[in-house]
């Protein structure tokens, strides 16, 4: 074990490469064709000071809107992101709010001041030839900007933003499903995942993707294979290769 890579098996999940082989029949593991990076403290680092900030902002919103006191913000947002996956999607459920009302507000924040042009990740994209695509509970607008600031939107072939992926977002199944429609093809056995939510790696995994975990923090669950920052992938992809993941 390098570095880059932290892995605690689990005997009771087949690994991708078993998969891979079974469904082909023989001993040649398929290349990925897809992969799925998240956007926001994916492509970013958790400590940027940018979600603290859109969070309050998803505050006011709830708040100043909605008319919803200040004491059930936080309770009523955890039970969202638990039920539906996002508080929007729960907002949506609950009040019929405009996503996009919802998402620009949310999201209008000086981006350049929390994220800057990263040339390392530049180089990392540049170096790698797959297909590459943004997976997000975000809207395209906010990717947009991100994606900008930090000089590698060139790099990405399409965004999938949470209107895409409309009613349903991460780590819904269906969600996963209307992604790959959208890309054409509906074998999750070609997609890789990268992403800094647990959940969403399992649910990745349930459907048969390789799924990848970007998090500084060690994550001590079976079965989930983890780089620490979004700069290490090229490292992980030529290990994954040799080992004929990829
Ligand atoms: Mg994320």
């Amino acid at each position: 074990m390098d570095r880059h890579e932290s892995i605690i098996p689990d005997a009771r999940l087949p690994t991708q490469q078993g998969k891979r082989h079974k469904r082909l029949g023989y001993n040649i593991p398929m290349p990925i064709l897809h992969y799925l990076f998240d956007l926001d403290e994916t492509l970013y680092p958790p400590d940027t000071g940018l979600w603290p900030v859109l969070a309050g902002r998803i505050n006011i919103f709830m708040q100043n809107r909605l008319g919803i006191s200040q004491e059930s913000v936080i309770e009523k947002r955890e039970f969202y992101y638990r039920t539906y996956g996002t508080s929007l999607r729960g907002l949506q459920a609950d009040f019929g709010v405009d996503a996009n009302e919802y998402l620009d507000f949310v999201h209008d924040v000086p981006i350049t001041d929390f994220i800057h042009p990263d040339l390392q990740l530049q180089k990392a994209l540049a170096g790698f030839s797959g297909e590459k695509n943004i997976l997000t509970n975000a809207n395209r607008h906010h990717t947009d900007r991100v994606l900008n600031a930090l000089g590698v939107r060139d790099f990405f072939q399409r965004i999938i933003d949470v209107n895409d992926m409309e009613p349903y977002c991460k780590p819904q199944p269906e969600a996963f499903l209307k992604a790959m429609r959208i890309i054409g093809d509906d074998d999750p056995t070609n997609y890789l995942l990268l992403d800094d939510t647990v959940r969403n790696i399992t649910a990745a995994q349930q459907m048969g993707m390789v799924a990848i975990l970007v998090s500084p923090q060690p994550i001590a669950q079976a079965g989930i294979r983890q780089i620490h920052c979004i700069h290490d992938f090229p490292a992980l992809f030529s290990k994954l290769s040799m080992e004929g993941v990829l």
